[in-house]
């Protein structure tokens, strides 16, 4: 196309890794040969420095005058390292988020790709096992080593074919390299000659996959729709509301095989893989193709290797987290997103997208089908749904013997809770545990205790960096704040008299001690961020509910993440009530998401489950009706209470946030953002109304302090993204060249789903 044209006189439009909110244009190399593709990577000045940008655009002119232009140094890729079609997403999402291009683009590459280099190209190492490790059981490992044991078990699987680092890298889904360095050491698995890699890699040697369960009508018809759009070609959304256990997987890998015989590619993302090794073993066990992870876990060099098997198609299955939405693909025929409802897929800092959102935009661009599954879907996927836009499939029954588990709710002004623990939930505890089950206790609270106060006085232990109060850890005999870090020794005496402070509340470190003092005898798990900071506990502790050494679990919201206990039988929700009386107007929708999740893991086997939910507001409309209608009748009152309110999906929202160290420069800077937003309406609405959009505040943020900063946000609300987006785009280079802004620290978020 540009074939005609000097290369000397060619114009690159250049996204360049900067907080500007803009694109760059350069000339050529002076030594360039031809035309670079778009999506090459390409060394350029910038100041005094050299920085690597993406080529975005071949502009035929541009606003910097000729003189000005400055020539690149040098072009890196021949073949481009994003794909034309990426590299328009990513377009796309830096105009939406208005967010710096270069930024945008720096966030879809891995750190050695985005410094211009490439991964080490050596051989992939194979591994494979010794006489020794043929002949060792992984179950005997399992208590001591459950993680070579994870190891070893992968090997034994492979039969004795070697397996590559990328296949248990793909197969383990967390750091695996400990573990094979000690069995290396013990004799167990020795490095083995890698087949030669030239160039592409063909897919490695594959088991063949396991055979799938045959599917249940529902799962059936879910897949026979899905099918049929895909034999049709073309975009489709659909959202997958399947109950916990329903079988959602299953339809997702059926989906998957029928594109990787179409010789296509699949794209899964997931909210957290470091908590999910088992849906990554599932996908390689099932799936005749080399499945390719890409998550915050792993070093740059595996992540980079990754990004290239997604690029040059040798990967059939790009399985991510968030960032994994921006995997270039050679040949993508199909996009999932599960747990499509859970708020790890926004990024709250920097460029803050929502991968489900760029999910389903980058598919409508390609013209391929994606997948939304959740088990509580979001109130947005649910308005699209009724607007048409996504089209709707229900697994409303378990797809194994697994019946829905009974719930019920304990009032905690009629029963007292020691230690979080009723009476009447340790009775049912007792007769589960007699049954022999496991029982799972939740509490989103981690700590001994979250309040630390002298009750002759009323004095209550505050972070002094943060409007909170800090949490008590008797471990440690430490105050400990949750938002900042801050830390100190809890002292005995209160500071304004006499009188000794003492723990009020319960977090799961004194659950933990009710329990060993209710059931001396039963192994208790406690999985939180503290008792998980070791590398490797998490697997370890998990590995032990699994193999039911592990009799009561008590854990905060990682308990609720996908793991799938078949042999608990009843759930515990220790305290309801955080949710319910927040400023934030999603906090409902995040509590019956929880209970409904975290019920989900009672009664996976054939046992029947029971639910018990502690709160001292059993009246609560938003709890009464979770259990009388489950969340379909919770979605339709909250949207009902959402349209009255005028808040999303009835109205598109974005955030401007300031913060600085004194209050007083980021209430100028939001005060002025505000005056400038309500001129620019002005002129935005010919004959003299304002444009349809909400100016809303400035006002503290919930949470005025934080870290020793001072927090303000204004709100900017409209009944459609059309007249907000324009406002956007309008105010943002005022606010950019604003004085007023250079005393804080300042963002946008568009489609905030955190109001704090
Ligand atoms: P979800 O993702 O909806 O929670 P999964 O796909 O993990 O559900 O399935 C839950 C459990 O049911 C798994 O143990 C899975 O192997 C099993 N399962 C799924 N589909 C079937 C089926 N058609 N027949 C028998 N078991 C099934
Ligand atoms: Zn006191
Ligand atoms: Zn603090």
């Amino acid at each position: 196309m540009n074939d005609g044209r000097p290369p000397g006189s060619a114009l690159m439009r250049i996204a360049v890794p900067t907080p500007v909110r803009r694109y760059f244009d350069y000339r050529l190399p002076a030594d360039a040969q031809a035309v670079p593709p778009i999506g090459a990577r390409v060394c350029v000045p910038f100041g005094s420095r050299r920085v690597v940008g993406v080529l975005v655009d071949l502009p035929a002119s541009s606003d910097v005058p000729a003189t000005r232009l400055r020539a690149a140094h040098e072009i890196l890729d021949d073949t481009p390292l994003l794909t034309a079609e990426l590299v328009a997403v990513l377009r796309w999402a830096a105009a939406y988020y208005h967010h710096a291009p270069g930024e945008v683009f720096t966030a879809a590459m891995p750190g050695i790709l985005r410094q211009g280099r490439m991964p080490p190209a050596r051989e992939q190492a194979h591994w494979q096992l010794t006489l020794t490790g043929r002949d060792t059981c992984a179950e005997a490992l399992r208590r001591r080593a459950p993680r070579q044991a994870e190891v070893l078990e992968m090997f034994h699987r492979a039969a004795d074919a070697p397996v590559s680092e990328e296949q248990l890298a793909a197969g383990l889904g967390h750091d695996w390299r400990p573990a094979l360095r000690r069995m290396v050491q013990r004799g167990l698995l020795t490095a083995a000659t890698a087949p030669a890699a030239p160039g592409v890699q063909p897919p490695a040697p594959m088991p063949s996959p396991a055979p799938g369960p045959s599917l249940t009508t529902d799962q059936a018809s879910a897949v026979a729709a899905i099918e049929a759009a895909q034999a049709r070609g073309g975009f489709t959304a659909w959202l997958l509301h399947g109950v916990t256990g329903s079988g959602k997987t299953e339809v997702y890998l059926r989906a998957i095989r029928r594109v990787l015989d179409a010789g296509g590619q699949a794209l899964v993302l997931v909210p957290e893989i470091g908590l999910t090794p088992q849906l990554v073993q599932r996908l390689a066990h099932r799936l005749p193709t080399r499945v390719v992870t890409m998550h915050s876990g792993m070093s740059d060099g595996e992540r980079a290797r990754a990004f290239l098997a997604a690029r040059d198609g040798s990967a059939g299955v790009v399985l991510g987290t968030r960032s994994g939405v921006f995997a270039p693909l050679r040949n993508p025929q199909l996009i999932v997103v599960d747990e499509e409802h859970d708020a790890s897929l926004k990024q709250q800092d920097g460029f803050r997208y929502h991968a489900r959102d760029l999910a389903v935009f980058r598919a409508r661009q390609l013209g391929i089908p994606v997948v939304l599954g959740s088990a509580t879907p979001s109130l947005e996927s649910l308005h699209n749904v009724a607007r048409g836009r996504y089209s709707l499939l229900r697994l409303p029954r378990r797809a194994g013997a697994g019946e829905p588990p009974t719930v019920r709710l304990v009032d905690l002004r009629r029963e007292a809770a020691e230690g979080g623990l009723t009476a009447m939930l340790l009775e049912r505890m007792r007769s589960h545990l007699q049954a022999g089950a496991q029982v799972l206790l939740f509490l989103n609270r981690r700590g001994f205790a979250p309040v630390w106060m002298c009750v002759e006085c009323g004095w209550i232990a505050q972070c002094p960096r943060c409007d909170a109060r800090l949490t008590y850890h008797q471990r440690t005999m430490r105050l400990r704040c949750h938002h900042c870090g801050h830390e100190r020794r809890a002292a005995e005496r209160c500071q304004d008299c006499p009188g000794q402070p003492r723990p009020i509340g319960a977090g799961t470190e004194q659950v933990e001690q009710a329990i060993a003092a209710h059931f001396p005898d039963v192994p208790v798990a406690r999985i939180d961020r503290d008792s998980t900071r070791r590398r490797g506990e998490l697997e370890r502790q998990l590995e032990d509910i699994r193999a039911g050494r592990t009799r009561i679990l008590i854990g905060t919201q990682m308990l609720t993440k996908g793991h799938d206990f078949p042999r608990v039988t009843l759930v515990g929700v220790l305290n309801a009530d955080g949710g319910l009386f927040s400023s934030d107007f999603r906090a409902p929708e995040r509590l019956a998401q929880l209970i409904v999740q975290v019920a989900g893991r009672a009664g996976r086997a054939s046992r029947g489950g029971e639910v018990l939910v502690q709160t001292s507001f059993p009246e609560h409309p938003l709890l009464f009706t979770l259990l009388r209608e489950g969340y379909d009748g919770f979605a339709r009152a909250a949207a009902a209470e959402r349209t009255a309110a005028g808040w999303p999906p009835f109205s598109a929202l974005a955030m401007l946030r300031a913060e600085a160290a004194q209050p007083d420069p980021a209430q100028a800077f939001l005060a002025m953002a505000a005056q400038r937003a309500s001129d620019e309406l002005q002129t935005m609405a010919p004959g003299g109304g304002t444009a349809d959009v909400a100016v809303l505040g400035p006002a503290p943020a919930p949470m005025e302090r934080r870290a020793g900063r001072f927090r303000m946000q204004l709100l900017l609300q409209a009944p459609t993204r059309a007249p907000l987006q324009l406002l956007l785009a309008r105010l943002l280079p005022i606010l950019d060249t604003a004085s007023e802004g250079r005393r804080v620290r300042w963002s946008v978020d568009v489609d905030p789903i955190e109001l704090d």
